[in-house]
């Protein structure tokens, strides 16, 4: 800013050596080539960015936003005024959020550095998305949210129902007021369908050897017409396709043709699932074959950032519903979750991503050997889940039920974080919702057991030291049952 233009360049040149400022000038140029490179071609850079030089083009944007004019005088409501330097140095000076009353995507005109962020932020969200195998979409499609994955689910359900009401003006009794879920046992999913106003049907998995996978003829009952008629009226199905194991990723090619063929809309919870190239195979296979009206997924879980943030996409030219949400969204967004994913894909650069996917699919591996090769000596086994490419289960047989959650505590005292254990037959009521086997997804799985996830950033020391727990875990567990 200051050294980069030639007058000022020529003034410096006064004070020290030509040669010298001119080599400089070289240097800062090709931080400068970096930034016109991002800007023209719109993808992850391929090797990532350093520290510094990630710091220094973000002090810089944030020098674009009013609030760091130097001569600005501010007479609004609003102003970006911050009393703490420490919270200002955290947000490098950006306190103007991002969008404007009328669309959380908008331009801020009072914050233009912050703007340029949100919009490059969404463009390297998007491609990242594709690099995991999600080409359909692109960033025009996507939307970067401010709340997380079960809040958005709930913004995107309430833009379906104004779509819904604009497109049909219908009467009150002939509304939809109904969301058909197949069931997944993780209490945000329910929560974000009872949050949002709607009604749930549940369609739970069918058993199929260890795995639970959809059960599309229950499915396909609840969407044909004659079943419909005069009881409930379907505003979309949800789907999923990260899961706890034994549910598999529903099949949501099939579900995409059934919600096509019965012209219902179709939301996928894809929460973690953006790390998995398999789970993205399978939406890309359902947004070209079928019917997908939106996808939602975590921002934390996915980009290794701090939990608030969520992405809603959807195919390129299929973005009806994204955009409801981005105009329907009241206020403007924080800019947090948007900063800390810009800096990380960033640092990151495509070679960093690509790494840290390949990474977790041998960590998958190699976790399902440890828990092999520890269940095996307890009489126990891993349970056979091969469409799910994250979670692993083992089986806790040789337990007393009333144990089982003993397990994941003695787990946690041995500084294991993550495990989860569910023993059978346990009921939980979610608003009016009773899901009789809660944890399984399932009313009558036929084991207790215990998941393990080998998710992006894992480091092959952690399950070295799972594994080693676990088996210290066993031999004490043994002793109680
Ligand atoms: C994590 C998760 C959620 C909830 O995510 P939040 O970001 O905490 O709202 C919802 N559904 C599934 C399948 C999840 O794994």
């Amino acid at each position: 800013m200051f050294v980069n233009n030639d007058a000022n360049q020529r003034l410096c040149e006064s004070l020290v050596s030509t040669s010298y400022v001119r080599q400089a000038d070289e240097a800062s140029k090709r931080q400068t080539k970096l930034f016109s490179q991002l800007v023209s071609n719109r993808k992850l850079p391929t090797d990532g960015w350093n520290e510094q030089v990630i710091e220094s083009f973000l002090l810089e944007l944030s020098q674009l936003d009013s609030n760091n004019f130097l001569d600005n005088c501010g007479v609004g409501e609003r102003e970006g005024r911050v009393y703490s330097k420490l919270v200002q140095r955290r947000n490098f000076g950006l306190h103007h959020g991002i969008g404007r009353s009328g669309d959380v995507s908008a331009d801020q005109p009072k914050a233009i550095g912050s703007s340029i962020i949100a919009k490059l932020a969404n463009i390297l969200v998007a491609d990242a998305m594709k690099i995991s195998g999600l080409q359909s979409i692109d960033s025009t499609t996507t939307l970067l949210l401010p709340l997380c994955t079960g809040m958005s689910l709930c913004s995107v359900f309430n833009a379906l129902r104004a779509h819904q009401r604009e497109e049909q003006n219908a009467k009150e009794d002939e509304r939809q007021n109904t969301i058909v879920w197949t069931r997944l046992d993780q209490k945000t999913c329910i929560k974000s369908i009872l949050a949002s106003g709607y009604d749930v049907c549940v369609v739970d998995p069918i058993l199929e050897k260890d795995e639970l996978v959809t059960n599309l003829q229950a499915l396909e009952k609840e969407l044909s017409a004659e079943e419909n008629e005069n009881t409930k009226k379907i505003a979309c199905v949800v789907s999923s396709t990260s899961c706890f194991a034994p549910r598999a990723s529903d099949d949501v090619e099939a579900i995409a043709k059934l919600c096509q063929k019965y012209n219902v809309a179709h939301v996928i919870n894809n929460a973690y699932g953006v790390q998995s190239r398999k789970l993205c195979v399978k939406i890309e296979a359902a947004m070209r074959k079928g019917r997908v009206d939106c996808v939602v997924q975590s921002l934390d879980k996915n980009f290794l950032v701090p939990v608030g943030g969520a992405i809603v996409c959807a195919s390129k030219g299929n973005g009806y519903l994204v955009d409801k949400v981005r105009k329907l969204y009241p206020g403007r967004a924080s800019i947090s979750s948007t900063l800390d994913v810009l800096i990380t894909l960033l640092e990151m650069g495509k070679t960093g991503y690509e790494r840290l996917l390949d990474e977790r699919e041998t960590n998958y591996e190699k976790l399902k050997m440890a828990l092999e090769r520890t269940a095996s000596k307890y009489g126990e086994r891993v349970l056979e889940t091969p469409n799910n490419p994250i979670s692993l289960g083992v089986t806790l047989t040789s337990s007393r039920n009333d144990l089982v959650t003993k397990f994941g505590s003695m787990l946690f005292t041995r500084r294991v974080s993550g495990a989860r254990t569910v023993p059978m037959q346990e009921t939980k009521k979610i608003g009016d919702v009773e899901l009789r086997g809660f944890g399984a997804s399932f009313s009558t799985y036929p084991t207790a057991y215990f998941t393990a996830a080998a998710a992006i950033g894992m480091r092959e020391k952690e399950i070295e030291s799972f594994e080693l727990q676990l088996e210290k875990t066993f031999k004490d567990f043994v002793k109680l049952t």
